[in-house]
């Protein structure tokens, strides 16, 4: 005969977690998830490519002619390649990320909206890891970026340029929050829940990488609405 424990089983949530001694780990990616990293990149490239930020034409005007006649906004970033939904080159994207490094920018990148109170809150039920695939020569601005920003118990938990599978399975990592469709397909097809973050680029059906993200049972999107994308993911893993 089972006996059920009524009282256990209406506990809620919040309350398991708890006490399951913070084994859920979970991974979350850095750009576009944890930092609010297009709208500086967008103005680098403004700067270096449209306009200076002071309005006018910038050296490289030709572009202008050539681009679209006006300076970059988010919502031109609807791939997750600049070069694929831009004027700009390959080379001049390239370009704006090595100026990006050099004058040490991703120091001073914003989090996104509510995410370093969310991320330590969610420490008493999780396990965080913070995983990207920015190079190694960023390691010294990017640990720079986490001292300041607020965010506490990073140390030993971020890793650069890996492959994120790998070091989720070697962690045993069971949760990811994530915004590049693939990374997300690949996570999911190895059994890991992916927080998705809906954006333009992880969002056009006509892609077939997409369809298969749509359909699969291991992503979950998160919209920016009606809360932003942090309150969302907040009430999703602990509400
Ligand atoms: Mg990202």
């Amino acid at each position: 005969m089972s006996v059920i424990n009524l009282s256990a089983k209406s506990k809620p949530l919040e309350e398991l977690l708890k006490t399951s001694g913070n084994i859920i780990k979970i991974g979350i990616d850095l750009d576009g998830c944890a930092v609010d990293t297009n709208p500086m990149i967008l103005y680098q490239a403004n700067e270096m490519y449209y306009f200076d930020n002071n309005k006018k034409y910038s050296k490289y005007d030709k572009k202008i002619r050539e681009g679209l006649g006006r300076p970059l906004r988010v919502d031109d970033i609807i791939r997750f390649r600049y070069d694929e939904c831009t004027p700009l080159s390959k080379e001049e994207v390239d370009e704006i990320f090595k100026v990006f490094a050099e004058e040490k920018k991703f120091l001073s990148l914003n989090p996104m909206p509510y995410a370093v109170d969310i991320i330590n809150r969610l420490q008493e039920f999780y396990d965080e890891y913070f995983m990207t695939a920015r190079p190694g020569n960023v390691e010294e601005q990017t640990i720079g970026w986490f001292e300041n920003s607020g965010i506490r118990n990073y140390e030993n938990k971020l890793t650069f340029n890996g492959n994120k599978l790998e070091i989720a399975k070697t962690d045993n990592i069971s949760k990811f929050i994530e915004d590049r469709a693939e990374t997300a397909l690949e996570l999911a097809e190895n059994n890991i829940n992916v927080l998705l973050l809906n954006y333009p680029w992880n969002n056009d059906p006509k892609q077939e990488l997409i369809q298969k993200i749509n359909k699969h049972p291991k992503i979950e999107r998160i919209y920016n609405s009606p809360m932003a994308y942090w309150p969302n993911i907040e009430e999703k893993l602990i509400k």
